[in-house]
């Protein structure tokens, strides 16, 4: 395998998609890169210049919300500015064309949704570090929308009932929603196929699910720009930009399905 050109592997990868009737794709970090999202983690990225340790913990936020809302102006601006890359819409693709079961993220940028994943089967999209979309009072966990509530004008927002409001996504040393966690991995033990797209990894659970995939029997795919630490778990490892590679085994799918 190691040996085959990347459009063999390439043509490896939309075979076995078609041949599966249950696709679970998994996306990292570096699958919004290329939308302008520098990983978190990256030199440059939002953590050199804030450290998570104090700006993203749950544990500060819960005794004082300040410097977590002084990090969120950037962090919207951020996230505000990006759009969903051809990657993206590609996997909003497979959906239209009844190749894909659920998506599993660790990114809180909603830019599958907005690539309208979600939208042509209703296939679930967990979000395992929450999501940018809404807010939320840590007390009486009231959901808000932006602009529902002031978050600009602000030290820091809070909530009718006194509790302090945080976006849905998960700060550092903050449990995962339970119910996301436990359907994401059910759905790894399910699938038939599993995409792993920009990530490398590192951090658990998220490097559970393509265990728990290929423990039961699924064709593991891997589309990233560095190696991993779990490489062996690949039938097929394409290192490489996510968004043309993506769009590429669309295109040819799309024309498979189509004889
Ligand atoms: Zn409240």
């Amino acid at each position: 395998m190691n040996m085959m050109t990347e459009e063999k592997k390439i043509d490896e990868a939309v075979k076995i998609i078609k041949e599966s009737s249950n696709t679970v794709v998994f996306t990292g970090a570096g699958h919004s890169t290329e939308s302008g999202i520098a990983d978190f983690r990256s030199e440059g990225g939002l953590w050199s210049r804030y450290d998570p340790a104090i700006y993203a913990s749950y544990q500060y936020f819960c005794q004082d919300p300040t410097k977590f809302w002084q990090m969120h102006n950037e962090l919207e601006d951020i996230l505000v500015n990006a759009e969903p890359n051809p990657g993206h819409y590609a996997i909003a693709e497979l959906e239209k064309l009844g190749k894909l079961q659920a998506i599993i993220t660790q990114n809180i940028d909603i830019l599958h949704q907005r690539a309208g994943s979600g939208s042509y089967q209703n296939i679930p999209i967990y979000e395992l570090h929450g999501t940018y979309g809404k807010l939320v009072c840590i007390k009486c966990r009231n959901e808000y929308k932006y602009g529902e509530i002031d978050t600009k004008n602000v030290k820091f927002p809070v909530c009718k009932c006194s509790g302090y409001i945080k976006p849905k996504v998960i700060l550092f040393g903050e449990a995962l929603p339970v119910g996301v966690l436990e359907n994401a991995m059910a759905a790894c033990a399910n699938c038939d196929c599993f995409i792993l797209v920009g990530s490398s990894l590192m951090v658990s659970p998220a490097n559970f699910m393509p265990v728990i995939a290929k423990k039961n029997g699924a064709r593991i795919i891997f589309i990233n720009k560095e190696h991993t630490q779990m490489d062996e778990l690949a039938d097929i490892f394409i290192k490489d930009y996510s968004a043309p590679i993506l769009t590429k085994i669309i295109e040819k799918l799309k024309a498979q399905l189509s004889h």
